[in-house]
């Protein structure tokens, strides 16, 4: 039985091929297609028989799908016969509102709830509704599932959910903290209790997702309780590009004292703050580590307003979780920046966190553990896999769809 997993945004897919062998998924191919709309788009296909590239016009989600489906199915580097072999398209929705806690066959019902919720993911949910529509022409015969960012939130506390404004805009509007990330939270820290060797129902674990998004949440025996995202993405961790906490009165001075508009002061605090805004010059971790290392000072003051953000959030969930048994890092940052974990974990030794230097360098040669053997907290660098989390439960629910006639 074969899998595709979809992940669209406004002009891109990625996409990757499984295959299910026994309790397990393999990948057979992976690729993108980059720059849909645009006047040249990019197109890339691998798989261990062969790989494909080319730049082309590729006009729309629908077209891009069918340019998949054309290396899927290419006679040297393909991986399938003909589409029927497809059994479920698993695609990534990044908001399901609180409508959706779990991941679903898409119905007329889930689609309206993308659509509505589109309203707090403007950029996201609008092109991943494109690339379900799409799919849906060129896969007719599959079983199409949606796994939300959001889902794995659904579990937190009133108290953590709910903003203190007044209580009618939540009822009107759904005003409340969402939360994102979910997939990969979910993922790591179900790593985590593996490489533990521990049942997941007994563990307080803090995973951290620092990515170019970047956020943290509270898992209490496998449900998210609390998290750093809120109604949007642009609560919580300093980002790529995003502010994260702010003084909500910022957004009022800075339209006064600029003459910005609501939509221009939205736009500055999600395109050009958090690291970029901060240093003035990028939002690459890796540029703003050389730069560090070689003396800069924005770069410097950048990665520390950076990690201080992300040590407050664990010392906070700490407290929420009464203690924590491991802390996990995930995503371009957390996986490959020893220097931004080093600079997060400095001075929480009292609590019971200890790094270990050269399982920080390294963590993949340590079994991705990187807190000391004195260390009371294990800390690990986990890589996430967002794409085997959609695959399997796509899997889950088209045979059960199957089996269910
Ligand atoms: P996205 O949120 O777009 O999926 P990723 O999880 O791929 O992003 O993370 C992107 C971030 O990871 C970028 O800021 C990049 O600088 C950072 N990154 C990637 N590789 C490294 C590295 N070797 N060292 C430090 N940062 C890295």
């Amino acid at each position: 039985m074969k899998i595709l997993v979809l992940n669209s945004g406004s002009s891109s897919i990625k996409f990757r091929v499984y295959e299910a062998r026994g309790g397990s998924l393999e990948e057979l191919a992976r690729g993108i297609v980059e720059r849909i709309g645009e006047e040249v788009s990019y197109f890339t296909y691998k798989s261990p028989r062969g790989e494909i590239r080319y730049e082309d016009v590729i006009g729309s989600h629908e077209e891009g799908l069918r340019r998949v489906l054309k290396a899927l199915t290419d006679p040297e580097a393909g991986v399938i016969g003909d589409p029927s072999e497809i059994a479920g398209v698993g695609h990534r929705v990044v908001h399901g509102g609180d409508v959706v806690s779990e991941p679903v066959v898409i119905d007329e019902g889930v689609e309206e709830a993308i659509e509505r919720f589109a309203v707090m993911a403007p950029l996201h949910n609008p092109a991943n509704l494109a690339g379900i529509r799409a799919a849906k022409k060129v896969f007719p015969g599959a079983v199409h599932v949606a796994v939300f960012d959001t889902a794995f939130h659904q579990t937190l506390p009133e108290e953590a959910y709910l903003y203190a404004i007044p209580y009618e805009y939540y009822e009107k509007y759904r005003v409340r903290r969402y939360g994102f990330h979910g997939i990969s939270h979910m993922y790591v820290a179900e790593k985590a209790a593996e490489l533990m060797g521990r049942p997941l129902g007994e563990l307080r674990i803090i995973t951290c997702h620092l990515g170019n998004g970047a956020s943290v949440a509270a898992v209490k025996g496998g449900r998210s309780v609390e998290t750093s995202m809120g109604m949007t993405p642009l609560e919580g961790l300093v980002m790529g590009t995003r502010s994260g906490d702010i003084d909500p009165s910022i957004f009022y001075f800075l339209m006064k004292w600029e003459g910005l508009s609501a939509d221009d002061v939205y736009e500055l605090l999600n395109k050009r703050s958090g690291l970029l805004g901060l240093s003035g010059v990028t939002n690459d971790v890796r540029v703003l580590t050389e730069r560090m290392l070689s003396g800069d000072r924005a770069a410097e003051r950048a990665l520390r307003v950076y990690a201080h953000r992300v040590k407050k959030y664990i010392g906070a969930y700490m407290a929420v979780l009464g203690g924590v048994d491991a802390i996990v890092f995930t995503a371009g940052v957390g996986e490959k920046s020893a220097l931004v974990r080093r600079m997060i974990l400095e001075g929480l030794e009292e609590l019971g966190i200890v790094l270990d230097e050269e399982r920080n360098e390294d963590p993949a040669a340590h079994g991705y553990l990187i807190s000391s053997d004195a260390s009371k907290v294990k800390v690990y660098a986990i890589p996430t896999n967002e794409e085997l989390v959609i695959a399997r439960e796509t899997l889950r629910l088209a045979r059960e769809r199957m089996g269910g006639g």
